[in-house]
C-alpha cells in the first residue's frame, strides 16, 4: 500500500490533475454522463433499508434480504476498497406519442427496457474505464469491482453522497440539471481517490474538498409522484411498497398478480415510469446520445394481440438482448394478458381462447380473468368449455371467479 500511495502522489505530480478528474473525464468519454467519488465506507442508511424490509416492503424479493449482510460496507464487496466511483448513464430517449401511450390496445413498456439491456452496455464501457485505470495505476496493486445494478451495494445512497443528486420522494436519484432517467452504476478501488462528496452529507459535514458538488435542488413540497402513482405505493416520502409497484408486479413476482391490483394496472406490461414522468425534474432531461438506448422495432406501445399468442421461440428471438427477458415468457404475458382484460375489446377473445389453453397455468388464468373482463355469451362459452378440462386448482378458482363475475 505504501507503494501505492507513492506511485499516486507521483501521477498527481506529473500530471497536475488529480486521478478523479481523469477517471471523470474518460468516464465522460465513455457516456456516463454524471461521474462522483466516495471513500469506500460504511453505509450510513442500511437501518432505514432493513426496517424497509422488516415491514415486507420488499414483497417477495427474499435476495434483497440475504444481501444485507453485504451491504453494509461495500468493502464486504471488495475487501481492500477504498474509493466508490458511481455512475449515471442517460437512458431518455423520447417520448410516446400520445396517441400510442393512451391506446387500450397497445402495451406500455417502462423506457428502460425500449432498447438494448443495459447491463451489457453499461459493463462494456466500465471495462473500459477498468482498463484505463489499470494502465493510468500500472505498478500500483490496482484492484477494483464493477457493479451494475445486481450487485449487492445501496447505490443511490453512495450517488448521492458523491453529488450525483438526490433520492426524490419516488425513491429516483434525481440530478437537478437533468432529472432520473439514469442507469446507476458503481466501480470499487482500492485507490484513495479524492472525494467529491457533497458538503451537506451528514459525513461530508465540515471542509468542502476541491472537487465537491455543491448540492442542489430538493423535492420540496411538492407531492406528484405521490399522488399520480395508480396503485399508491409511494406509502410515504421516499418508502415504496413493493408489493403494490406495478413495476415489480410485472418484472419482479413471479406468479399471479393480485386480481385487486390488475384493473390498476391499466396497459402497462413491463415496469411503470409514471412517478418519474410526473415529476417536474423531468422537464430537463435532455435525450442520450446512447442508441442502443433508442427503441427496438415493436417495442415503443406494441399491440397487444401482436404479443399475447407468441411462443417460447418467438419471446426468447424477439426478446434477445432486451431487458424483456428478466419477467421470461410467462410472466410477460400474464401483463399482456392483464393489460388485454383493461382494455376489454371482444376482438381480443380469439387469442385468449388460444391462451386459455397455453401449457403454462399462470398464463391460463390470466387469460381467464381477462376473458371475465370482456365478458358477453362467447366469454361464458369460452370459460365453461376449458373449465370443463382444466385440472390445475389455480386456474380453476380463476375461471371460477371470471365466471361469478359474468
Ligand atoms: Fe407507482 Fe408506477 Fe412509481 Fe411504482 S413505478 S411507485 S406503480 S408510479
Ligand atoms: Fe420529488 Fe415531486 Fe419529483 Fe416526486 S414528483 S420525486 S416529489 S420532485
Amino acid at each position: 500500500m505504501l507503494q501505492l500511495h507513492k506511485k499516486l502522489g507521483e501521477i498527481r505530480l506529473q500530471q497536475k490533475i488529480s486521478l478523479t478528474q481523469q477517471i471523470q473525464t474518460r468516464a465522460h468519454e465513455l457516456g456516463f454522463a454524471l461521474v462522483g467519488v466516495t471513500p469506500a465506507a460504511q453505509s450510513q442508511t442500511l437501518q432505514r433499508y432493513r426496517d424497509w424490509i422488516e415491514n415486507g416492503y420488499a414483497g417477495k424479493m427474499d435476495y434483497l434480504e440475504k444481501h444485507l449482510p453485504l451491504k453494509e460496507d461495500p468493502r464486504r464487496l471488495l475487501a481492500e476498497a477504498k474509493s466508490v466511483i458511481s455512475l449515471a448513464m442517460n437512458y431518455y430517449t423520447l417520448d410516446t406519442p400520445e396517441s400510442l401511450a393512451t391506446d387500450p390496445g397497445c402495451g406500455q413498456i417502462s423506457r428502460y427496457a425500449w432498447g438494448d439491456d443495459y447491463h451489457d452496455v453499461i459493463r462494456e464501457r466500465l471495462r473500459h474505464l477498468v482498463e484505463f485505470m489499470r494502465c493510468t495505476l500500472s505498478e500500483t496493486g490496482y484492484t477494483s469491482r464493477v457493479c451494475v445494478d445486481t450487485a449487492p451495494i445501496l447505490e443511490r445512497e453512495y450517488a448521492q453522497k458523491a453529488g450525483l443528486g438526490w433520492i426524490g420522494k419516488n425513491t429516483n436519484l434525481i440530478n437537478w440539471r437533468s432529472g432520473s432517467w439514469y442507469f446507476l452504476a458503481e466501480v470499487l478501488v482500492n485507490v484513495p481517490l479524492e472525494s467529491t462528496e457533497v458538503p451537506d452529507f451528514p459525513v461530508g459535514r465540515g471542509t468542502v474538498p476541491r472537487h465537491a458538488t455543491l448540492p442542489r435542488g430538493s423535492c420540496g413540497t411538492c407531492t406528484r409522484c405521490i399522488e399520480a402513482c395508480p396503485t399508491d405505493a409511494i406509502v410515504a416520502p421516499n418508502v415504496l411498497d413493493s408489493r403494490l409497484c406495478i413495476s415489480y408486479l410485472t418484472i419482479e413476482l413471479k406468479e399471479s398478480v393480485p386480481m385487486e391490483l390488475r384493473p390498476k394496472m391499466g396497459n402497462l406490461i413491463f415496469g411503470c415510469d409514471i412517478c418519474q414522468e410526473v415529476c417536474p425534474w423531468n422537464s430537463k432531461a435532455m435525450p442520450t446520445t446512447e442508441q442502443a438506448f433508442y427503441p427496438r422495432a415493436g417495442n415503443l406501445a406494441p399491440e397487444l394481440l401482436s404479443l399475447v399468442n407468441m411462443t417460447q421461440v418467438e419471446f426468447s428471438s424477439r426478446f434477445k438482448g432486451s431487458p424483456i427477458k428478466r419477467a421470461k415468457r410467462r410472466g410477460f404475458l400474464r401483463n399482456v394478458l392483464v393489460a388485454i382484460g383493461n382494455w376489454g375489446a371482444r376482438a381480443a377473445l380469439p387469442a385468449l381462447k388460444i391462451a386459455l389453453a397455453d401449457d403454462e397455468p399462470l398464463i391460463r388464468g390470466h387469460a381467464a380473468w381477462a376473458v371475465g373482463q370482456i365478458g358477453g355469451e362467447t366469454a361464458v362459452r369460452l370459460l365453461k368449455t376449458r373449465l370443463a378440462v382444466e385440472d390445475e386448482p389455480g386456474v380453476i378458482t380463476e375461471i371460477q371467479e371470471a365466471l361469478a363475475r359474468l
